[in-house]
């Protein structure tokens, strides 16, 4: 079992820490430029309840793309895997998460995954509900379980300042709905999409999520299987395949655990049967990815032998 206690994370935080001077902060969600570049924490929760942590674990950050593991979750359990698999697509793009460019040149006009935003903003469209509000209840009531703290919220502050600017978001959204991929209103799909995205929390919340895909699907302190172990899979696998957008093979070779940033800086890890691992660290590479949360992992994996591979 990796890191027995939180100062032998922390060494391993301080030896992270130099190559945020190396990355950015995003800012083209203008409410995401204000973090501080220099933050770095980590907490691994393990099946018997222990956590260990290291740097400012108090400190909140939004999910951003780390989003959209959990709502392809949601949509799986509502939905099961036929009727998903019929509106986006399971293949690796190679490209940006925010292009536009193979919706075109693929011929068809279904996402090729859920983990670019195309795919995602498919997948919250998928979300059943009354309502756009009914739907981000059931969303949040989700994260919710899967954290065991109920008082998860999102970021309105975010949410406002991504739904301001996200253009090209609503450009995918309407070229899916030209193609008759998506049918709802486009503002509302937008609303909807952003709040999930800014909703909100530390590393150890995070940590729990990571390792609920890590143990199948159980939540390991209940007992209670939160998800089927057939979706718990799916999403792992999509994790491996797509989750640190198109760094996804590097970080697979170099890293070989399931898992998934967000622009904030956030990344969730699973490591399958073991534990899970909540990052955050701003400051980003020139991919999107947390550029001392990546190098923390690659120590972290390296010196405990973590790859699956
Ligand atoms: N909300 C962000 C967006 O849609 C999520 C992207 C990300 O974290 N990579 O642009």
């Amino acid at each position: 079992m990796p890191c027995r206690t939180s100062e032998e994370l922390n060494e391993l935080v301080e030896e992270a820490k130099k190559y945020t001077a190396e990355g950015k902060v995003a800012d083209y969600i203008p409410a995401l430029g204000r973090a501080n570049p220099d933050d770095l924490s980590i907490a691994l929760h393990y099946p018997d309840g222990r956590c260990i942590s290291a740097g400012d674990i108090d400190k909140k950050f939004t999910l951003q793309s780390i989003s959209k593991v959990i709502s392809l979750a949601l949509v799986l359990i509502e939905s099961g895997p036929e009727y998903v698999f019929e509106r986006v697509g399971m293949e690796p793009t190679g490209d940006p998460f925010n292009s536009i460019v193979k919706l075109e040149t693929m011929g068809i006009a279904k996402p090729l995954n859920p983990m670019i935003n195309a795919g995602a903003l498919v997948v919250t469209h998928m979300i059943k509900g009354c309502s756009a509000q009914d739907r981000f209840e059931k969303l949040i009531q989700f994260v919710r379980e899967l954290t065991g703290d109920q008082d998860i919220s999102y970021c309105k502050e975010v949410a406002q300042s991504e739904y301001d600017t996200a253009d090209l978001n609503r450009a995918l959204c309407y070229f899916l709905k030209q193609h008759l991929i998506i049918e709802e209103d486009v503002e509302g799909l937008i609303s909807l999409y952003t709040k999930q995205c800014a909703i909100e929390m530390n590393c150890l919340d995070l940590a729990r999520i990571g390792e609920v895909f890590a143990m199948d699907g159980v939540d390991p302190l209940t007992g209670k299987q939160i998800m089927p172990k057939d979706v718990a899979r799916i999403c792992k696998t999509f994790m491996v395949t797509c989750g640190m957008y198109n760094a996804s093979g590097e970080f697979a070779i170099k890293i070989g655990i399931p898992a998934k940033s967000g622009v904030s800086g956030g990344i969730m890890g699973s490591v399958p049967g073991k534990f899970g691992i909540g990052i955050f660290g701003p400051a980003l590479d020139e991919k999107g990815n947390s550029i001392a949360g990546i190098k923390l992992l690659e120590i972290l994996s390296k010196n405990y032998n973590l790859s699956m591979f």
